[in-house]
């Protein structure tokens, strides 16, 4: 694959979306590796808005998310944290997630960093000629999770293979829930996090 789009001077913004309940180190490696490869000027992590209905799990509340993603990519100069899918309120979509950062940011191409996993349901995503005109789409690898046949366009996604992290949230909460450590998963900060609020321990 290329490296995406490359307009001479404009800025180039990865962005990250996520839950992040907790972030981990797969995020963040997935995001440092895509941000090498396609030159990257910065990533934005933007942790999804609270869902109103009541999904098979209850999702952290968006502060403790929004926390634990900044105090995570604090001390690396070219990342940082977007509020804006938790102030919009409710569910996030990928789509007003481009739209509002396309509105903040001008003279910047977007690449929107997702797991394979994720990726693989593109097409099932609304709007979807509306999300390919908005941002360059990168597919990361991520242990157990293949791609499906896509039938992607042609140029609008890249397929990154980051170094092979079989980190999960999922198994992040499970582990606090059940008194094991998560130690090396997560960041330093964000373990004590955890532990400081008491995350994830009635599950
Ligand atoms: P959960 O287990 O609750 O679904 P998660 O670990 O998948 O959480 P998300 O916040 O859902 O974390 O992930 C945000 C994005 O990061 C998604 O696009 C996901 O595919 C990707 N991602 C998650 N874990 C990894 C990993 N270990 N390596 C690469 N990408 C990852
Ligand atoms: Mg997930």
């Amino acid at each position: 694959p290329g490296s995406g789009p490359s307009s001479p001077g404009k800025r180039r913004l990865g962005v990250m979306g996520g839950t992040f309940d907790p972030i981990h180190h797969g995020h963040l490696v997935a995001a440092s590796e895509v941000a090498a490869q396609f030159h990257l000027d910065e990533v934005v992590f933007v942790p999804t808005g609270q869902p109103w209905q009541k999904t098979d799990r209850k999702v952290t509340p968006a502060e403790d998310r929004y926390l634990m993603t900044v105090i995570a990519t604090a001390e690396n100069p070219q990342f940082s944290v977007s509020r804006i899918d938790i102030d919009r309120g409710g569910p996030t979509y990928t789509t007003d997630t481009l739209r509002d950062l396309k509105a903040l940011n001008p003279d910047t191409d977007l690449f929107f960093i997702t797991g394979a996993d994720a990726l693989g349901q593109i097409l099932t995503w609304r709007y979807t000629d509306e999300l390919f005109s908005l941002a360059h789409f990168i597919g990361v690898t991520r242990p157990g999770h293949t791609l499906a046949d896509p039938g992607l366009p042609e140029g609008g996604v890249s397929l990154v293979e980051v170094p092979a992290l079989a980190i999960s949230s999922t198994d992040c909460r499970a582990r606090v829930a059940k008194g094991e450590p998560v130690w090396y998963l997560v960041p330093d900060g964000v373990v004590r996090y955890i532990d400081k609020r008491q995350l994830y321990r009635g599950e």
